[in-house]
């Protein structure tokens, strides 16, 4: 069925595309939370994936093995922790498009950022400087301020923000090279949010990257609201790092792993600058506990500690299903589902804006909506009535429909429910 031709405003039609969508099982595998009695409406997967209901069993081979094994889990067990980071290898780096020695599970999001920009901030005569989108999200700016800081610069003046024109929401792609090009013997780093947090927008990675290496600068990318949401082709576009969280779109739970990719063509060069630790060191002789440190080859060189395996093991299970559901299924469903919410709300007598960008090139599954009433009150309105969306500051609420679990008739009562608690405020 092609929703573009045959859109509809009717429960019945909510319904009918529930019936015809090949993923409709997976919501079963995911426990969905409760508001008096029945399933909430969750559009929150943006900022916290639900919890997959495999993930109890795959802590329990962990604890079954601490309990049994003792230290010897580390070789003997399921899952033998030494190696625990190179289960994700190959089905982490089929998820981002990398190669599975491009990608490593260690730290949380911020911590890999810090480290990455350790490795690939390395600032040199007149290009000093870190170009991000405005508007980034407040970690980022943070990151990048005490950079510049350690690198002994005034960071208002080497940070350098991308703003859309007047009367816009977000950045035009032509205006994002521009800008690279305009600064381009300056730039040491251009650092985006693959999606942005706020907007929705997505930016052009690939295009990004190829203009940011052609002026001389690297380019990385914090993929928070991008990875298991984005089809992306880490290796191919080739930006030298990325970074992720996987409790937003990657359901590992409150506090989960982060994530970080490291292009091949830094794989093996053990003169970079790095911040390391017994975990990076070549595996084969890491028990010599010789001075003076060796790198593994790839992404695994930036682990610092040994893995935190009983958080890691529900990302696993997660990764897992979005392994067998595979990315170009999940995206496909997620054009559609995001499509639906959007005809939605232009259908909808209250007149809704959107902030987020109206092609599907240019987005994921999240749509941020402009209230022109008080946006906070309404959010809480919806939350009484059983929906989970995200309000931020001032005037916007950020709703997501998430391939993996989201159905049509979510998405269909979600818009009734919102024209009721706005008619209603
Ligand atoms: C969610 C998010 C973070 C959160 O960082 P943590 O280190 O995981 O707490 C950082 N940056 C972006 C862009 C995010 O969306």
């Amino acid at each position: 069925m092609n929703i573009e031709t045959h859109l509809d405003t009717s429960l019945e039609y909510a319904q009918l595309m529930d019936v015809n969508d090949p993923l409709k099982d997976y919501r079963n595998q995911f426990y969905i939370p409760q508001h008096d009695g029945r399933d909430v409406y969750y559009f929150c997967g943006n900022s916290l994936g639900l919890q997959p209901k495999s993930v109890r069993d795959y802590i329990d081979v962990e604890l079954d093995d601490w309990k049994n094994l003792g230290v010897e889990g580390h070789f003997e067990g399921k899952n033998a922790w030494f190696y625990y980071h190179h289960h994700f290898s190959e089905k982490l780096a089929k998820i981002v498009g990398a190669k599975p020695e491009e990608v490593v599970v260690m730290n949380t999001l911020t911590t890999n950022l810090h480290l990455m920009m350790i490795s690939f901030y390395r600032p040199e005569g007149k290009r000093t400087k870190i170009m991000l989108e405005g508007g980034a999200f407040p970690s980022d700016y943070y990151a990048i301020e005490t950079q510049l800081k350690l690198h002994g610069y005034d960071w208002k003046e080497h940070m350098i923000e991308l703003i859309p024109r007047e009367g816009e929401h977000t950045m035009r792609t032509e205006d994002i090279i521009a800008k690279i090009q305009e600064h381009g013997d300056e730039l040491a780093l251009v650092m985006l949010g693959g999606v942005n947090y706020y907007t929705g927008q997505l930016f052009d990675l690939e295009a990004i990257t190829k203009i940011g290496h052609s002026v001389g600068a690297k380019v990385g990318f914090d993929l928070a609201h991008a990875a298991g949401n984005i089809k992306l082709k880490l290796h191919d576009w080739g930006p030298d790092f990325a970074v992720w969280c996987s409790y937003k779109y990657l359901n590992s739970g409150p506090g989960g792993p982060g994530s970080a990719f490291v292009h091949e063509r830094h794989s093996a060069n053990p003169d970079l600058q790095r911040l390391a630790g017994w975990w990076g060191y070549d595996e084969e002789k890491r028990f010599l506990m010789k001075k003076g440190f060796v790198p593994m080859k790839g992404a695994a060189a930036w682990q610092l500690s040994n893995a935190q395996v009983m958080a890691m093991a529900p990302y696993l299970a997660s990764v897992d299903i979005f392994n067998e559901v595979g990315m170009d299924a999940l995206c496909e469903k997620r054009d559609s589902l995001t499509a639906y919410l959007e005809y939605l709300l232009d259908q909808s007598p209250n007149g809704y804006k959107l902030l987020t960008p109206r092609s599907k090139k240019d987005r994921g599954a999240q749509l941020s909506i402009l209230i022109k009433k008080d946006a906070k009150k309404l959010n809480e309105l919806l939350y009484k009535n059983g929906v989970t969306a995200d309000y931020r500051e001032p005037d916007v609420i950020r709703v997501a429909p998430v391939p993996l679990y989201n159905s049509y008739e979510d998405v269909f009562h979600f818009v009734r429910l919102l024209d009721e608690c706005y008619t209603n405020l």
